[in-house]
């Protein structure tokens, strides 16, 4: 029933589309804009925002200048000395609660001698641009920005105010970003109803295409074990010493297997994707937590890294810390978890759970971060108009509500009621995806392109003001001005 009723929707739209936006009166010059695009993220990635340190206020005054030439004033905070903050918003008629468009300023750490191009220098070369950031999120910002000054170009009128959101310090939690942008200047983003951020996009596996689109993400539940006991000479073994006590209380956590459980948003995700599945496994993702309870399929299954953490909470063992020197016994020994739960779980009972297994009064165990798991819904105006563009471009490909076993700082937003979406219409093969954070991380040029294409279309569904009240006649001549308008800014 909800399919039939989109599917109406979306021939409506599209005839409104074609009545007030002919093709070719109001197309942007998408040759034109792949070029902006490349040449936008070359400069972008040319700014180092490693984080640490960040050093994110030199990307959020080039977004200042580089949003001051399309005539829109930016707002720029320096959290801290250092790191950046940038807001800018392209106004609409207000008649629909705003829009976000998220990204952070910061990357990751890059080793030039490691990578076969200078990870700092915005390489263009074959297809591609090369460089840190240039998907994670650097390349999203791109394709984010141009999508909305296209709309402005184009004096598209919008009936929600858009939001363009930078911050500082996503790679190491976003306290002195996200989190401190919301602490501080939530008033700004009060009439927010909708938050697109990284994340989701469209995932190419073996030539087939799929719309993810993140409605939720695991939650970190970071800690530290810390083991004491008497410090000695290494000649001289103690039974009781710190680093032992860590070792028993680690192999007990590691043997500890965590429950398997299949939660809605991941069902959801799983009903998506059988659509093309072949029909045995189609039936098995469909009802997963039956399916589950067959040994092979599940050792099958369980196997996929990616798989095994979407059915239940992980636990990694990341960070060891003993003795510096051979023949010194420490009286301190550490060790850091990384565990995600799911949405849904309780953290304080996972980590009782946790100290029962090692039942140790010596280990001490701190958390180091921790935020409870929240999901958006995704029955959404914003999640039918990522549908209702998908279908017009690939009407084979499933548009999937995903969950990631990641998290970025939707949560900051998810948190203050904002329905918040991993999507950025970047389409990524997995040879792609897997450098983000890794070595020669690099966008395909013409995934840019297509990525502010899709966003583009998909800002028009939920944001454009279709004005019934235009004629043809009227429509014709705002477009033509509007293209004229484009032209003329480049
Ligand atoms: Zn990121």
């Amino acid at each position: 029933m909800r399919y039939r009723s989109v599917s109406v929707l979306v021939s409506i739209c599209v005839l409104v589309r074609w009545a007030v936006c002919p093709l070719g009166a109001a197309e942007p010059d998408w040759q034109v804009v792949e070029q902006e695009a490349a040449d936008l993220l070359s400069r972008y990635v040319q700014i180092d925002t490693t984080n640490p340190p960040g050093n994110e206020i030199a990307a959020a005054t080039f977004w200042q200048q580089v949003l001051a030439r399309e005539g829109m004033e930016a707002q720029v905070w320096e959290s801290r000395p250092g790191r950046g903050v940038v807001y800018a918003r392209f106004k609409g008629s207000g008649e629909r609660k705003a829009l976000i468009l998220l990204h952070h300023l910061d990357v990751v750490p890059a080793q030039r001698t490691e990578w076969d191009v200078d990870p700092f220098a915005g390489v263009i070369k074959d297809g591609y641009v090369y460089g840190r950031g240039a998907i994670d999120c650097k390349g999203v910002a791109v394709v984010q920005f141009l999508a909305v000054a296209l709309l402005k170009r184009m004096g598209v009128p919008l009936k929600r105010d858009i939001i363009f959101l930078g911050t500082a310090d996503e790679e190491t939690g976003g306290q002195q970003g996200a989190g401190w942008f919301v602490e501080n200047h939530f008033d700004l983003i009060a009439d927010a109803e909708f938050l697109l951020t990284e994340g989701g996009g469209i995932r190419i596996q073996d030539g087939q295409r799929a719309y993810e689109v993140d409605i939720a993400e695991k939650a970190p539940c970071w800690i530290q074990l810390e083991a004491s006991g008497p410090a000695g000479h290494g000649s001289r073994p103690l039974p009781d010493m710190a680093t032992v006590r860590l070792v028993r209380a680690l192999e007990k956590l590691l043997r500890y297997q965590t429950e398997i459980k299949v939660v809605p948003a991941v069902q959801a995700y799983f009903t998506a994707l059988a659509e093309r599945e072949d029909p045995d496994t189609a039936v098995r993702y469909r009802n997963l937590t039956q399916a589950l309870t067959d040994p092979t399929f599940r050792q099958r299954f369980l196997a996929n890294p990616t798989y095994n953490a979407l059915v239940r909470n992980t636990i990694a063992l990341t960070v060891l810390e003993g003795s510096s020197k051979t023949n010194v016994i420490p009286a301190q020994a550490r060790a850091q978890l990384d565990c995600r739960l799911l949405p849904g779980e309780d953290p304080q009972h996972f980590l009782a759970t946790l100290a029962k297994i090692v039942n140790d009064p010596h280990i001490r165990v701190t958390v180091l971060l921790n935020f409870p798991p929240l999901a958006s819904d995704a029955d959404t105006p914003l999640f039918r108009a990522i549908r209702t563009v998908a279908a017009r471009r690939d009407p084979t490909a499933p548009v999937v509500p995903a969950v990631l076993t990641g998290f970025t700082d939707s949560h900051y937003f998810r948190r203050k009621g904002i329905v918040s979406y991993g999507f950025t219409g970047l389409a990524l093969a997995q040879e792609d995806a897997q450098r983000v954070h890794g070595l020669n991380e690099r966008v395909p040029i013409a995934s840019l392109r297509e990525g502010i294409q899709i966003l583009f279309d998909v800002l028009q569904e939920l944001v454009r003001n279709p004005s019934p009240n235009l004629s043809t006649g009227r429509s014709k001549a705002l477009s033509e001005e509007a293209s004229t308008d484009y032209r003329a800014s480049h």
